[in-house]
């Protein structure tokens, strides 16, 4: 426990030194890596609409909304 809180608090030390555009490239990359492991399409559990996406895009902006709600990961084949 106390490591591991040693750990975070190096990393946050480590996170304060480094430049805002650093910052945001090292979140850009965890995007990338992070959508790397997610499909690429989602879908409406309501009406079945299907929709190809970037997956590291929509990390970082939002996922697509249809029927008033977020869209799901994923398309498993015919809605019913
Ligand atoms: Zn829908």
């Amino acid at each position: 426990m106390r490591a591991a809180y040693s750990s975070a608090r190096r990393q946050a030390m480590s996170i304060q030194s480094m430049s805002v555009e650093h910052i945001a490239k090292r979140v850009n990359d965890i995007h990338e890596a992070v959508a790397k492991h997610l499909p690429n399409v989602v879908h409406c559990p309501h009406c079945g609409t299907i929709e190809a996406v970037n997956a590291a895009e929509c990390l970082r902006a939002g996922w697509p909304k249809c029927c008033s709600s977020t869209m799901l990961l994923g398309y498993l084949g015919p809605v019913q």
